[in-house]
């Protein structure tokens, strides 16, 4: 399908310069990787939204998508992209936490492939149809329980966890390639959680808090279709 200009493009509170106002706000709040804010730049947030909701999502906040689960901030999409990427040239990422694909489609466009995981099937259909429509070819999608990660693909340059769990799942770090970087909110689902950064160093595995944030809590266990 061929975007029309006007949904492409955005008018108004969608317009680039409205965008681009979100990117000097990343900048300003210590976003430096210049790709990390090209790609945030580039990619239509507003499309990942409802429609009611499309002329705030140039905000730097979170949204709801639906399901109780929400798109989440552009500030903490970069920070996350960005801590990612610390390693260089990134072939495979794994993405936990599809929701609205809007994570997905900002590491579209800085890595060459992206595997992302959802439980609620909605979510996941959704996300699939928008990477469709605009044309993102290097993103597959997963309907399952991402705490086992995405085996048949593994091992990945880089894990993004987009939901907050009280304790690392072990399969993710197992599914991490050598050198390897890993991105999760860890913390009690309610209240304030860390960002934690993993870096995979053969045996080991460093680790550092990038700061506090709120996700939605990843649900282990049946996916809700
Ligand atoms: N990355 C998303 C933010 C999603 S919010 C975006 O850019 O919009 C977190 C998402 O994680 C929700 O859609 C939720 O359904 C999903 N989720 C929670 N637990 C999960 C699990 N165990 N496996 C896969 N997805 C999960």
């Amino acid at each position: 399908m061929i975007l029309k200009p006007k949904q492409h493009e955005g008018i108004g509170m969608t317009s680039q310069r409205t965008r681009d106002r979100l990117i000097s706000r990343l900048h300003d709040r210590g976003i430096r990787n210049k790709q990390v804010l090209q790609a945030l730049r580039v990619t239509p947030r507003h499309l990942f939204v409802d429609e009611a909701l499309a002329s705030r999502a140039y905000e730097d906040t979170a949204l709801p998508i639906g399901h109780k689960q929400t798109i989440s901030q552009p500030y903490v999409v970069a920070c996350m992209t960005e801590a990612v990427l610390q390693g260089g040239v990134l072939e495979k990422v794994l993405e936990v936490g599809t929701g609205s694909g809007y994570q997905a489609a900002v590491l579209s466009g800085l890595v060459e492939r992206v595997y992302t995981v959802e439980r609620i099937e909605a979510l996941y259909q959704q996300a699939r149809k928008r990477a469709m429509q605009l044309g993102l070819r290097n993103i597959q999608f997963k309907l399952s329980d991402g705490s086992w990660g995405w085996e048949s693909y593994a091992p990945y340059d880089a894990v993004v966890v987009t939901a907050a769990s009280d304790e690392i799942p072990s399969a993710l770090i197992d599914q991490l390639a050598d050198n390897g970087r890993l991105v999760i909110p860890v913390g009690q689902p309610s209240g304030a959680q860390d960002l934690l950064l993993l870096h995979k160093n053969g045996n080991q595995v460093e680790q550092e808090n990038l700061g506090s944030v709120s996700f939605v809590p990843l649900v282990q266990g049946n996916v809700f279709t």
